[in-house]
């Protein structure tokens, strides 16, 4: 049995320079993110708004918190003092809110444009067109309390590890193009967050920079 300070710091130690970890503790107790925080982790990904507000008040400050869940608007709110990184962000409605949400508290908040690209049916993501489309048809660049960062995906949960190859790439290319085309490959637009447990070997073969580590590291989760 390994600690889970071990699990996390096998996994930062073979992550090739460059690749950000974002430890996801959605479902674990406080306890087991002060033991990941005090090996040195500082970034965490939560799924549920009021989830993260509770564990955040009760975190040292300087964690960099990321939400990778859907956003219900009505409770943006929430997390707006806070969060760091909204990395799924799928609408230009959304985009609107959340950029009204951080006036309210003169910040910035980072965004990731959330693709839809695997198998599953969801709701949640932006076709790769309607990721064009939204950065095409509105006036994104006017709003001054929201900086879109890069892309965020999840692959197909499949044992087929071309296919979740695939996607990774496609993933890739979409994020070159609208760093070029947008962005005019400034840095800025520089995140490309892929890979969870049970694929972030292929992700970062695929170029990802930012992977989203949970079991791995805090074990099985119990709903
Ligand atoms: C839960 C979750 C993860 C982490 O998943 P693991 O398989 O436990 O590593 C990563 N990204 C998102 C968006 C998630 O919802």
């Amino acid at each position: 049995m390994s600690t889970l300070t071990e699990r996390l710091t096998a996994i930062r130690t073979t992550l090739p320079k460059g690749v950000t970890l974002v430890a996801i503790s959605k479902y674990h107790p406080v306890e087991m993110i002060e033991e990941a925080y005090a090996a040195g982790q500082r970034k965490f990904g939560e799924n549920h708004i009021l989830e993260m507000a509770e564990k955040a008040a009760r975190l040292p400050k300087d964690i960099e918190w990321h939400f990778t869940g859907h956003v219900q608007t009505n409770k943006l709110k929430h997390m707006a003092p806070f969060v760091h990184t909204i990395q799924s962000v799928d609408s230009w409605r959304l985009l609107c809110e959340i950029d009204r949400q951080a006036a309210r508290h003169n910040r910035v908040i980072n965004c990731l444009l959330q693709l839809h690209v695997a198998l599953e049916e969801t709701k949640f993501g932006l076709t790769p067109d309607a990721c064009f489309a939204l950065l095409n048809e509105n006036p994104w660049r006017d709003l001054k309390h929201v900086r879109i960062t890069g892309l965020m995906a999840m692959a197909t949960n499949t044992d087929d590890a071309k296919q979740v190859q695939d996607e990774f790439a496609r993933v890739r290319t979409i994020w070159e193009e609208v760093k070029q085309r947008f962005f005019h490959n400034d840095d800025a637009f520089a995140i490309l967050s892929e890979g969870m447990t049970d694929d972030y070997n292929i992700a970062i073969a695929q170029g990802s920079n930012m992977v989203r580590i949970g079991s791995a590291i805090f074990g099985l989760r119990e709903y």
